[in-house]
């Protein structure tokens, strides 16, 4: 199995392979023909280490019209310090591509800066979710041509007490959207949120 027969486009599978990823992981070759596809939500059951950012951030990136410049995808995790993690991995894995813009805003930094970057016309949005949904209400980020949603972490971010600000974003969000869940966990409270967002999502578990 290589990451060609998986869907990914030639500068995706350039970019992994300059990386040093030779073949997918079991979760990625599980996930990623699913989720460029697009058609159904996704639940992921796995752990850090998996490699799950990889899971879902190609098909994101190979999702995004790079004619429109606003937010298209938007990824929620748990900290500042996977946001910028993960904004970074997103930035390798479209280093091929031309104009692919992603931006990271968390709480405890400058909101000034985030929305400049923010309104520079990123198209994928790493966030935590306070931050998140302070940009949606000052209407810095304007959610209307969001088309995915990653919750990653999920089991993590209801621990540290983000289910209201998780429930307001998801709410804002356009109805016609994906939305794909990273749990290392299955507890009541991300069950909930599957079962109120999402609709007949495929279920992996690593
Ligand atoms: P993650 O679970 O997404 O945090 O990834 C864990 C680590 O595995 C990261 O350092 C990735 O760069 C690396 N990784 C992800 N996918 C692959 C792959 N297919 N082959 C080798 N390493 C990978």
């Amino acid at each position: 199995m290589d990451f060609r027969i998986l869907g990914l486009s030639d500068e995706l599978v350039r970019a992994v392979e300059s990386l040093g990823f030779e073949k997918p992981t079991p979760i990625q070759e599980k996930a990623i023909p699913y989720l460029i596809e697009g058609e159904r939500d996704f639940v992921g059951l796995a752990q850090t280490g998996t490699g799950k950012t990889g899971a879902y951030g190609l098909p994101l990136i190979q999702s995004i019209d790079l004619a429109i410049s606003r937010p298209q995808a938007i990824v929620i995790c748990p900290t500042r310090e996977l946001c910028l993690q993960i904004a970074g991995d997103l930035r390798n894995f479209a280093k091929y591509m031309e104009d692919v813009r992603v931006a990271a805003v968390y709480g405890g930094a400058d909101i000034v800066k985030q929305i400049r970057t923010v309104k520079g016309g990123a198209q994928i949005i790493a966030a935590t979710p306070g931050r998140l949904l302070d940009l949606i209400n000052r209407k810095a980020i304007k959610p209307g041509h969001v088309t995915r949603v990653v919750l990653d972490e999920a089991d993590e971010m209801l621990n540290m007490g983000f289910q209201e600000d998780i429930n307001a974003i998801l709410s804002a969000l356009p109805e016609e959207r994906r939305t794909w869940l990273f749990s290392a966990t299955m507890p009541k409270g991300v069950a909930a949120i599957a079962a109120n967002y999402q609709t007949n999502p495929v279920e992996v578990s690593m």
